[in-house]
């Protein structure tokens, strides 16, 4: 019988780990959601002993926490905190931890770190002896570099853990908001009658980032905005738009009809990619912050083709979604930080006011800056003189009506429901699979036609054919 329970998290002195993961588990902690005799072992390569790893912890979650930091809810957070410095490609750590936890249960493991390292970690843990009957790996995002890669990286890690046991992160779908899509759209009656080609025009999801990629340019370079953004974070976004309703919200349920989703998108290749999709890597400009180099000129850069920015027309091709363009749009350097979905319903067939005034409704998803849900729809302004319409937006932040306290970092629910076993949250295998079968079309179209970025001044929305895009169908971009 175990003494203990760990979670063990690699990659902890990293920024994700320090800026997302401890404050989330120190906030489970605050709100009583971590079992009482849960410990938290942090492995990184960084040479430190306990107290100097608690320190920095301290840090970031004071930072994150800001009037929520309490000294005691901190003295017990801290009291679960342990450092384990080694490569995690040696066996020296293993043995560490496999010493220092003999007596404890592991029920998650969290990898925290470059996935060359996920099967190599899977592997140390099994030959170690760490992997139980009830313990789960989590995995980052992007789970390989293409489809290939991500194979392989799977067969390594289910040597060493059952599938059912592997958790995909993307914490997109740990946003409050996110899930809410899913309440709005199956939890009423009233959007998913006009939730199809006959109501709906056309839908954008645009992820726009005003930071460059600064000290984070040899990972991006060799990702770039279509592999970094557009295969996970967007096509999820996307399957939670466009899927059918599943049977329950069993998590095998919900990814079974997201994968039918991604197997319906229209293939992008060498054909299609110059009329489907916009490549642009950003040139130096101004931003917010004042004067900001180009791409190739950050810190470590160099020259590289690799894209900044991304725009695509995707089509999903199913009796629901026939006709109905998808527009993606993602690029860093952008003049504002939003991440954002709008689905644009059709005009009325027959317009009594003038042509003009008439806006179409739109549904608007916000998930960055803030979150929020807003139904824009017409109005009639009050005044004598002269009918006229103005667009009101419909708050539908049906998370503020229930919201008593601050909002959540997606990742606290995440941890939650993996330390429960719960899978509903998590990416399953094949739709990885069949989002990068796709992404490695439009990667190898680009390839072949030798589609290079076209420049774009930092401070802008990206290359001017991204506009094109749009307006070709009489549409455009909703900032
Ligand atoms: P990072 O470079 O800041 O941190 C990496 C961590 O891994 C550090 O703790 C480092 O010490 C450790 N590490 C590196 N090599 C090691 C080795 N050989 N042995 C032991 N430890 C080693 O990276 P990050 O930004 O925290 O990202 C981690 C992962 O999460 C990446 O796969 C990234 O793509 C993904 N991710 C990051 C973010 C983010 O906001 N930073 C968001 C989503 C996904």
């Amino acid at each position: 019988m175990a003494d203990k329970q760990a979670l063990v998290i690699f990659g902890a002195t990293g920024d994700l780990a320090l800026k997302m993961i401890t404050p989330s588990l120190y906030f489970l902690d605050m709100e009583h959601h971590l079992p009482d005799d849960l410990i938290i072992v942090g492995v990184a390569r960084s040479v430190m002993d306990d107290a100097a790893f608690a320190a920095k912890v301290r840090d970031s979650v004071a930072r994150h926490a800001g009037a929520d930091f309490n000294e005691e809810v901190w003295s017990r957070f801290a009291g679960r905190l342990s450092y384990c410095a080694g490569d995690v490609t040696d066996d020296a750590p293993y043995r560490k931890l496999a010493e220092r936890l003999k007596d404890c249960a592991i029920p998650l493991c969290y990898l925290s770190t470059s996935p060359d390292f996920f099967g190599p970690i899977a592997r140390h843990l099994k030959t170690s002896g760490l992997v139980h009957a009830e313990t789960r790996i989590a995995v980052e995002k992007p789970i390989g570099h293409d489809l290939q890669s991500s194979r392989d990286i799977e067969a390594a890690l289910e040597e060493s853990f059952p599938t059912d046991r592997i958790l995909r992160v993307d914490h997109y779908l740990g946003k409050d908001t996110v899930q809410n899509l899913i309440a709005l759209r199956f939890a009423n009656t009233l959007f998913e009658p006009l939730w199809n080609k006959d109501s709906i025009e056309h839908v954008q999801i645009s992820v726009a980032e005003t930071v460059g990629v600064e000290r984070r340019w040899s990972y991006y370079d060799s990702y770039g905005a279509l592999r970094d953004i557009v295969q996970n974070h967007m096509l999820q976004l996307l399957c939670l738009i466009a899927m059918e309703p599943p049977p329950d919200l069993e998590a095998e349920s919900v990814h079974a009809e997201k994968v039918k989703v991604l197997r319906s998108l229209r293939p992008i290749g060498a054909a299609e990619v110059e009329r489907e999709t916009v490549r642009g890597q950003y040139r130096k400009g101004y931003t917010e912050s004042g004067a900001v180099p180009g791409y190739t000129e950050e810190t470590g850069g160099g020259v590289s083709d690799t894209e900044t920015f991304v725009a695509l027309r995707a089509h999903i091709d199913n009796w629901r979604w026939a006709g109905v363009p998808f527009f993606l749009r993602t690029g860093k350097r952008l003049p504002q930080r939003a991440t954002q979905i709008v689905v644009q319903f059709k005009p009325v067939p027959h317009s009594i006011f003038h042509r003009t005034m008439n806006v179409p409704n739109r549904l608007l998803i916000r998930l960055q800056p803030q979150e929020e849900i807003a139904l824009q729809i017409m109005n009639k302004t009050p005044e004598l003189e002269a009918v006229r319409l103005a667009p009101v937006t419909l708050d539908l932040n049906l998370i503020d009506a229930f919201r008593t306290t601050r909002r959540r970092i997606a990742y606290e629910r995440l941890i939650f429901d993996a330390l429960k076993g719960s899978a509903f949250l998590f990416v399953r295998r094949d739709e990885v699979e069949t989002a990068w079968s796709w992404i490695d079309r439009i990667a190898a179209g680009w390839k072949e036609r030798d589609m290079r970025p076209l420049p774009y001044t930092a401070g802008t929305w990206g290359p001017s054919s991204s506009f094109a895009l749009t307006e070709r169908q009489g549409y455009s971009w909703v900032e």
